[in-house]
């Protein structure tokens, strides 16, 4: 009789113990994601954000692609395809600049003045694309990259996502560091799409080059 009231006793506290977890837990916010119509994870409480370095969607900063193919030739699937224009000998689209990376992962895109050096205790003056002049300490820079002439048009630069295994060796190769693969979670992670050629990302824009000869044109006609 002693046990059989214990076991009654155990039994009703383990569903007791059950009942308080899951009253608890009630009242915490939804862990689950009505996804894809539900993308706006970052705003969640209760996600955390994925790490740095991640390997997320490829992106093509185009403006500083030199279409060097070398992210195409070393795609082991053929995910990446490109169409080319070579400019006329001695022309190109745009003179060398400098890629620089801050070690808060932002970039700055510009001509650093004169032949300063990147040397500890040492600040670099930068002229920016847009003419603005940023100076930056040692201890803010990440590392340089020299972004070569652009000496092609690009007609056509597409990534099928669909096919990429985030192997990242795109990256890798890239001379100028444009095309990268998203860390963070807001642009990084979210795929879903309805019809799959959506996933074949189009980073080819002509209509910059037209802006480009505008500006070269404005500026023979000044001098
Ligand atoms: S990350 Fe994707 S696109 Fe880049 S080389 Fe690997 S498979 Fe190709
Ligand atoms: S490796 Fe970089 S610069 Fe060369 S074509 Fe690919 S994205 Fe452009």
């Amino acid at each position: 009789m002693r046990q059989y009231l214990a076991n009654i006793y155990l039994g009703v506290y383990t569903a007791l113990v059950g009942m308080r977890i899951t009253f608890k837990q009630l009242l915490q916010p939804s862990v689950t994601h009505q996804y894809p119509y539900e993308h706006s994870f970052e705003k969640k409480k209760n996600v955390r954000d994925i790490p740095k370095g991640y390997r997320g969607k490829l992106d093509n900063r185009i403006e500083d692609c030199i279409g060097c193919r070398k992210c195409e030739i070393i795609c082991p699937v053929d995910c990446i395809t490109m169409t080319t224009r070579k400019l006329p000998k001695g022309e190109r689209l745009w003179d060398s600049m400098s890629v620089v990376h801050l070690k808060d992962r932002t970039e700055i895109v510009g001509n650093i003045e004169g032949d300063e050096k990147l040397v500890p205790d040492t600040t670099i003056t930068i002229k920016t694309r847009d003419e603005r002049t940023v100076s930056l300490s040692s201890e803010e820079v990440d590392r340089i990259v020299e972004r070569k002439p652009v000496i092609f048009y690009l007609d056509q630069f597409d990534i099928d996502m669909s096919l990429c295994m985030y192997c990242g060796l795109c990256t890798e190769v890239c001379p100028t560091e444009c095309l990268t693969m998203i860390d963070n979670l807001k642009d990084g992670i979210a795929y879903s799409t309805f019809d799959r050629t959506d996933l074949i990302y189009l980073f080819a824009a002509p209509e910059m080059y037209d802006q480009q000869t505008e500006a070269s044109d404005e500026a023979e006609a000044a001098d």
